[in-house]
């Protein structure tokens, strides 16, 4: 549950049961998946969701269309090229334009609204970076201005521009998912592709009680559930974030996000004359800092919330990438991806909708080149053993110590004749006994307090107290009465 789908309601759900043939599969049915199927909506397509439309990543999004993101354009200037930075701004841009044109056109109802957006520094050492960021922008005829804000009591020099967005991403995608439908297109939740087969010129994607054979597949699934041939593991890691939603009786009508870390961000939802405001803040990768209670707690302070105020908690993962440009187009024939966001999905994904349904129709992209999925750069390079450190350093973390110091009493592992399990006991005295053991590459589990979920700190697969999967990449589910199944690492 987040804000987004505060109204939504019960469905029936198509679930794919019979095998298929389609040329195109998108399988992921988030901002990506559902965007590329709109562009893609004269060819033969099919669209597959492991768990509900929009109920991955999109659904706790907080869902700005932004083009101020943080100091991304310095980073791309330091990490790639001055040019590139450019192009990247201007990719932002378009893809804020084309989503908002989609929305005009179809009419579709989602709370789009044009909002200024403020980007500023809260730590005085950052200030000069804060100004070069600004000074890029200048360059590249972006017409923002100064104006200080104020932010858990203090003054912060900040900048601001007029020509950003918000929205709801649900009401969005629920609009494309019943245009889709009308067009006869199929798309099936609660369907999920365990495993992809190349044979020949085809892919054979299966599922529990399907099989689907397609000329082209887009995984649109944030994180690909394979290991290769795409290694995201060594190209990448997980930041994840905490959001408090509380109800405010005025829309200050606005957003901000601070320029480096901490993040602390913030915007306004009206709906149905109620006014929300969604507060970020307490960001970082998932191989350090677990304690989910306390960082809840962190932003409720930081923004000063009461809690009587609070109507919602929840917490979300990104894909982060070395050069902070993202991955999307072709990995190999045939086979596409869209990832590595940066936090910033609803234009990226936007735009990767577009660049791969630009592929497939023949048409050119001008910005295809810089987020090849396929570039090896000296910085991307440079970064695999960080990441592989990263990955390693999380695994025997968890593994050794846990990170018991936090837990509740209620939360414990247990040694089967070899086999680590891990144990929640609930308010009634049930417990719930898990295998403590990602079955996407092998990491041991942490619980998260506050949603009560295990969650995975190297790739961020998440799983209910039961064990059941809620979000991948992994494919499984962890309960201990299933065998534990391990996630297929490569396309075959
Ligand atoms: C805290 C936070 C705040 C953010 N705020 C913003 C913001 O303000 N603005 C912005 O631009 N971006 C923001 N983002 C980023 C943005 O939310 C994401 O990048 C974006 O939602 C990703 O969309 P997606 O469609 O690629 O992935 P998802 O929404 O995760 O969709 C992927 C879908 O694939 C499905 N799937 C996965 N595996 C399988 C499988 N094996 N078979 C079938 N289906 C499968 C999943 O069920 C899911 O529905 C934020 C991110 C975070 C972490």
């Amino acid at each position: 549950m987040s804000i987004w789908n505060i109204d939504e309601k019960k469905r029936n759900i198509e679930k794919l049961n019979f095998n298929k043939k389609v040329d195109i599969l998108i399988i992921g049915a988030g901002i990506t998946g559902l965007t590329t199927a709109y562009f893609l909506k004269n060819k033969n397509i099919c669209v597959v969701d492991a768990s509900i439309i929009g109920h991955g990543i999109t659904l706790n999004s907080t869902a700005k269309i932004n083009y101020l993101q943080e100091n991304i354009y310095n980073n791309i200037i330091n990490n790639s090229s001055y040019e590139n930075a450019t192009l990247y701004l201007e990719s932002q841009i378009y893809a804020s334009k084309l989503l908002k044109e989609i929305v005009l056109k179809e009419r579709i109802n989602c709370d789009l609204k044009e909002v200024p957006s403020y980007l500023f520094s809260s730590n005085e050492k950052d200030i000069l970076t804060l100004k070069k960021e600004v000074e890029f922008l200048r360059n590249n005829n972006i017409d923002i201005k100064s104006k200080k804000i104020i932010f858990n009591k203090n003054n912060y020099d900040a900048y601001y521009v007029k020509d950003t967005y918000i929205f709801n991403p649900i009401k969005y995608l629920k609009f494309l998912y019943k245009k889709l439908n009308s067009l006869n297109i199929p798309i099936y939740e609660n369907t999920k592709v365990l495993r992809i087969q190349k044979l020949k010129d085809k892919y054979i994607c299966f599922g529990k009680n399907f099989k689907i054979t397609a000329n082209k597949v887009i995984m649109a699934s944030q994180y690909p559930y394979f290991t290769f041939p795409f290694m995201l593991p060594i190209k990448s890691y997980i930041e994840k974030s905490y959001m408090v939603v509380s109800r405010v009786k005025k829309d200050k009508n606005l957003t901000f996000i601070s320029l480096k870390k901490p993040i602390y961000s913030c915007r306004f939802y009206e709906n149905k004359g109620k006014i929300y405001q969604i507060s970020l803040a307490k960001s970082h990768n998932t191989a350090y800092k677990q304690n989910d209670k306390k960082h809840f707690e962190d932003v409720k302070k930081i923004f000063n919330l009461k809690e009587k105020d609070i109507i919602m908690k929840y917490s979300n993962v990104d894909v982060m990438t070395p050069d902070s440009l993202p991955y999307i187009g072709e990995i190999r024939k045939n086979l596409y991806v869209a990832t590595g966001f940066n936090t910033w999905g609803m234009t990226n994904g936007v735009l990767s909708a577009k660049i791969i349904s630009d592929n497939i129709l023949g048409y050119k992209n001008k910005y295809a080149n810089l987020f090849n999925p396929n570039r090896i750069t000296f910085l991307n390079l440079l970064k695999v053993p960080a990441y592989i450190f990263n990955n390693l350093n999380t695994i025997l973390g968890t593994k050794i110590f846990k990170n018991k110091i936090w837990y509740p009493k209620n939360v414990s592992f247990i040694n089967d004749n070899g086999k680590s399990l891990a144990c929640f006991e609930d308010e009634n005295g049930k417990k719930h006994i898990v295998y403590n053991k990602c079955p996407h590459l092998g990491c041991s589990l942490l619980f998260n307090e506050e949603e009560k979920t295990w969650d995975c700190p190297c790739h961020s697969s998440r799983f209910d107290i039961d064990g059941k999967c809620i979000k991948g990449p992994t494919n499984y589910d962890i309960s201990v009465n299933n065998k534990p199944l391990k996630n297929d690492i490569n396309i075959k």
